[in-house]
C-alpha cells in the first residue's frame, strides 16, 4: 500500500468529491505535482477547507474545483460541545454520505494537548460496556476522514496560538479492524512537510486483533500501542468482550511478548474498572501476573456509565486499592483522569446519536 502522505490525501480527498482518484483529477484539471503540493499544504498547513480561497492557485482553477465540489475537508463539524472547566470540546462530525462520528480535544494544563480520534462510524466489536460498541458498526472511515478530525481541532487551536500535541485512536471503532486506513491517517499526522506530529506522540488503543497486532510490530514505527484488556481471565474477558472468544488472553499475551521484543517499546494495558466485575483483589492479583513483561503498563481508566448499562463505576478507593495491589506487586500502574463527563465526552461514551440506522457485523465478533 502506498503511504505517501500526498498521495493517501489526495485519492481520499478526490473520491470523496465523486472523481474516480487521483489521476482523473490530474488529468481533469491538468495539474502538475505543485499544484498538488499547494492545494495539499493549504489543507493540512493553512487548514484550509475550501479550495477557491486557496491564493496560491490561478483564479480559473480555483473556480472550477470548486464548482467540481471538491472540499479540502472530509469531516463537517455539526455540533461543538464544551465542557463547564473548558478543558473538554466534542465535536461530531457529519460525512459526505450522512454518516456521523464524534471525536473529542482536551486541554490538559500547560500546552499538552489531546484529540481522540474515531477511525470508524460506529463498532463491530459489541463491548458490553462501551456505548460505541453497542450501538453496531456503519462503515470504515478514510484515512483523510481519521486525519480530519486532528485537522479541525489543529484549526481551532491554531487561532488561540496553540497546537495539537497528541493523537489518541481512542474514540470510535477499532483501529486494528480498520487498519491501512488508519496507518495512511498516521502517516498524514507524522508528514514532516505536512500536519507535522512525531510518532511518539500518537497512541494506537487496539481491542487486541493478534493479527494486526503482528502487522503493526512489523511497520516498526515509533507509534504508542495501548491494549484494551478490562479482565484477567478468558472468562470474564469473553463475557465482556466478545472478540476475546476469538483471540484469546493466551494468544493475546504473546503477540504483545512479540512486539515488545521486535520494537523494545513500552505497551499501554487499559482496564476499565466495572464495580463489582472486574475491580476485586483477586482480580488485581490475576492481573499482576499477566503483566510479568518489563515494558508493560497499567493504565486503570474510571467508568463512565452508558445510559441504560447494566455496569457502574468503581468507588474511587477501590480503585486505588486495586492500584495498591499491582503497585506492590512491581506492575506500573497510573489511574486515568476523567475529562469530559459532563458532555458524555469522556472514554466510551462517543456515539453518534443522529447516525444513520446502522447494523452489525457479527463475523468480527466471534
Ligand atoms: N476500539 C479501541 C479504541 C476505542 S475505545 C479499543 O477498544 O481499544 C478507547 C478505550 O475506552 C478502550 O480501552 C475502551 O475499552 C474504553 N472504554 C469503552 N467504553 C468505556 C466507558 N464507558 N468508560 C470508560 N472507558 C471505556
Amino acid at each position: 500500500m502506498n503511504r505517501d502522505p500526498l498521495a493517501v490525501w489526495l485519492a481520499d480527498v478526490v473520491r470523496t468529491a465523486g472523481y474516480a482518484g487521483a489521476d482523473e483529477f490530474v488529468r481533469e484539471h491538468d495539474l502538475r505535482p505543485y499544484r498538488l503540493r499547494q492545494l495539499y499544504h493549504a489543507a493540512v498547513k493553512e487548514f484550509q477547507d475550501d479550495p477557491s480561497a486557496v491564493s496560491t492557485l490561478p483564479k480559473a482553477l480555483r473556480a472550477t474545483l470548486a464548482r467540481r465540489g471538491l472540499r479540502l475537508s472530509s469531516v463537517e463539524p455539526v455540533a461543538l460541545q464544551r465542557s463547564g472547566d473548558g478543558q473538554t470540546t466534542k465535536g461530531l462530525f457529519r460525512l459526505h454520505d450522512g454518516n456521523a462520528i464524534e471525536s473529542v480535544l482536551m486541554e490538559h494544563l500547560g500546552n499538552r494537548t489531546t484529540v481522540c480520534i474515531s477511525s470508524q462510524a460506529g463498532c463491530a466489536f459489541a463491548c458490553q460496556f462501551c456505548a460505541t460498541g453497542q450501538g453496531g458498526f456503519s462503515r470504515n472511515l478514510r484515512g483523510v476522514e481519521i486525519f480530519d478530525q486532528a485537522r479541525f481541532f489543529a484549526a481551532q487551536l491554531a487561532q488561540r496560538g496553540r497546537r495539537v500535541t497528541n493523537v489518541v485512536f481512542m474514540g470510535m471503532g477499532e483501529p486494528f479492524h480498520n487498519y491501512e486506513a488508519v496507518m495512511g491517517a498516521v502517516a498524514l499526522l507524522n508528514d514532516p512537510h505536512g500536519f507535522g506530529l512525531g510518532h511518539r506522540h500518537i497512541t494506537i488503543s487496539t481491542v487486541g486483533l493478534v493479527d494486526n497486532i503482528d502487522a503493526f510490530t512489523r511497520e516498526a514505527v515509533q507509534v504508542n500501542l495501548a491494549i484494551s484488556l478490562h479482565a484477567p481471565t478468558d472468562e470474564l474477558r469473553s463475557r465482556l468482550m466478545p472478540v476475546n472468544r476469538r483471540y484469546p488472553l493466551q494468544a493475546l499475551m504473546q503477540a504483545c511478548e512479540r512486539y515488545v521484543k521486535a520494537t523494545r517499546r513500552k505497551i499501554f494495558f487499559e482496564y476499565v474498572m466495572l464495580a463489582g466485575v472486574n475491580d476485586d483483589d483477586s482480580c488485581a492479583k490475576a492481573l499482576a501476573k499477566l503483566m510479568r513483561g518489563p515494558l508493560y503498563h497499567i493504565n486503570l481508566i474510571p467508568y463512565n456509565a452508558t445510559p441504560d448499562g447494566p455496569f457502574a463505576a468503581t468507588p474511587d478507593a477501590r480503585i486505588w486499592k486495586f492500584a495498591a495491589i499491582l503497585d506492590e506487586a512491581g506492575v506500573p500502574v497510573t489511574v486515568r483522569q476523567n475529562m469530559g463527563r459532563d458532555i458524555t465526552a469522556a472514554c466510551g461514551q462517543l456515539q453518534a446519536e443522529t447516525q444513520p440506522k446502522t447494523h452489525r457485523v457479527a463475523s468480527a465478533a466471534h
